[in-house]
């Protein structure tokens, strides 16, 4: 058959086109493959502390990029892992037993606002509740500080994320002590125990959390001063960022160190196999985002399933479809 020009370019761009496809789609799986065989699986053990006991911060560098040598080289991953956890939460949803519970904690301007904004994209929203802690409230200083967490502790099904969270209890106020003056704690009970006796409390509170299924994940975004300072900076000199800035914040800076040794202990003390702490990168927000979904995507071990239906069930669906059939 003779083919117009117009009509041999067309089809000659067509399949050019194909095969431009082709080996764009061919070329982006190889990227998967090689970027996540050297990497996704090891991305959380990198990062994960299991066991305190021999825990150093120092041994963290918050400006680590691993083998990611940019923002470009994650991006393929980073969907990847979001695509998975989506598929992931259809299923936590729907199987209804499981529910997950995502700690994150950080200096100010560390990432946590848009980590969490990030990573949770894909996810429905009516799977996932995301609740910020911030100064207790009269109501909630009348109660014990694990009280307003533990309120809403994500329900069967669910992810829950708390942006801060009962961990405040060992950062600020302690670093802080006139914060617990406050709490209004009988003061016999105000002892230099008091710091230890919160940790224990919380890995206890974990560990009933897991043993009822709650799986915990806790990060802690790792920034370092000088980013912190960047960052803050940005924040006096972008007109759009302005919002964001908080003297208060900049006051923190002088207590940098007593925060950093308060994080120590709260790791070496509250990580654990079933909650453990993920000391994440942070001073390139792409490497925090991509550990982070790398991490929650390390849950494929839970063999998350949709319910299986019985031979019983399965007649009552086989007669609802043909009554629905039968209708109009
Ligand atoms: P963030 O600083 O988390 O991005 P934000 O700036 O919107 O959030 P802030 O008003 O700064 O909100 O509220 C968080 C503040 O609340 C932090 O300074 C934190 O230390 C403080 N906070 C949280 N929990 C407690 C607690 N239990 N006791 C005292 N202060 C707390
Ligand atoms: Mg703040």
């Amino acid at each position: 058959m003779l083919l117009s020009r117009s009509q041999s370019d067309f089809s000659l761009s067509l399949s050019l086109r194909r095969s431009i496809v082709l080996f764009v789609a061919s070329h982006r799986s190889l990227r998967y493959t090689s970027i996540m065989t050297l990497h996704l699986k090891n991305f959380a053990e990198r990062y994960r502390v299991t066991n305190g006991k021999n825990f150093k911060l120092k041994d963290f560098d918050p400006g680590d990029t691993w083998k990611c040598k940019s923002k470009e080289a994650a991006h393929d991953l980073l969907e990847h892992s979001l695509e998975r956890l989506s598929e992931m939460q259809e299923k936590l949803y729907a199987q209804d037993e499981w529910s997950l519970l995502l700690i994150f904690q950080a200096m100010d301007a560390a990432g946590k606002d848009s980590t969490i904004k990030h990573v949770m994209s894909g996810v429905n929203p009516q799977g996932c509740e995301v609740t910020s802690f911030k100064a207790p409230t009269s109501a909630e200083l009348d109660h014990g500080y694990l009280w307003r967490c533990h309120k809403v502790m994500p329900e069967r099904g669910r992810i829950g994320i708390f942006n801060r969270s009962y961990y405040e209890e060992v950062l600020v106020v302690r670093v802080h002590r006139e914060l617990l003056d406050k709490e209004k704690i009988p003061p016999p009970l105000v002892t230099k125990n008091i710091w230890r006796e919160r940790l224990e409390d919380i890995a206890a509170l974990e560990r009933y959390a897991g043993r009822n299924g709650t799986v915990i994940r806790k990060f802690f975004l790792n920034v370092s001063p000088a980013e912190q300072k960047k960052r803050f900076l940005a924040r006096l000199d972008q007109p759009e960022k302005n919002w964001k800035f908080s003297a208060a914040d900049l006051g923190e800076r002088e207590h940098w160190s007593e925060y950093m040794n308060a994080y120590q202990d709260l790791i070496q003390h509250t990580a654990t196999d079933s909650a453990p702490w993920f000391v994440v990168p942070a001073d390139h927000k792409w490497f925090t985002r991509l550990v982070v979904a790398s991490v929650v995507e390390t849950l494929e071990s839970l063999k998350l399933e949709y319910p299986k239906v019985n031979a019983a069930q399965k007649r009552e669906l086989t007669a609802a479809r043909t009554t629905l059939l039968r209708t109009k």
